[in-house]
């Protein structure tokens, strides 16, 4: 069964604490990521897309990716979700600063960019895992992860189901 839910209380609060933090978009765009991001417990199958989505799902499936957002649609591999639909809070916030990129950039400027900035990073002679770990995006959901393993506190900690994974 397909679970679709948005985010909870906890995890809006820390999402875009750390959106903001990062100053990864104005912050309207935050708080408009963090309240419109659906967390969907299935992967895309690449074939169903069309165009530049595609290609996002078959680098994020290469790379192993657990999570692959496409707009303001989060894929998520239902393994990563327990019973009561809890997911580890540092994926979903990797995962809703991809949703403030799509805002920002337009969904159009974040595939091109994205897609651009891989193919360099082939040509710059990079593996493939390289070349998508130097993606400007995904530096930057890295850099808004990490916000979040500094500032958490252990109350709040205890409240989340897991924050490393
Ligand atoms: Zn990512």
């Amino acid at each position: 069964m397909t679970l679709t839910r948005k985010l909870t209380a906890l995890e809006k609060k820390w999402c875009l604490k750390a959106l903001l933090d990062a100053e990864v978009a104005r912050p309207d765009i935050c708080e408009r990521a963090v309240e419109k991001t659906l967390l969907i417990s299935t992967l895309p199958q690449p074939y169903k897309l069309h165009g530049p989505r595609s290609l996002i799902a078959h680098i994020a499936l290469s790379q192993r990716a657990v999570g692959i957002t496409l707009g303001r649609k989060v894929y998520i591999t239902s393994r990563l979700f327990d019973e009561d639909g809890g997911l580890p809070l540092s994926l979903v916030i990797h995962e809703v600063t991809h949703v403030a990129q799509y805002f920002r950039d337009g969904h159009l400027g974040f595939l091109a960019r994205y897609l651009k900035h891989y193919a360099q990073g082939l040509a710059r002679g990079l593996k493939d895992h390289e070349a998508y770990l130097a993606i400007p995006h995904e530096v930057e959901a890295r850099r808004v992860e990490d916000y979040l393993k500094q500032h958490i506190h252990d109350r709040e900690l205890a409240q989340v189901r897991t924050l490393y994974h």
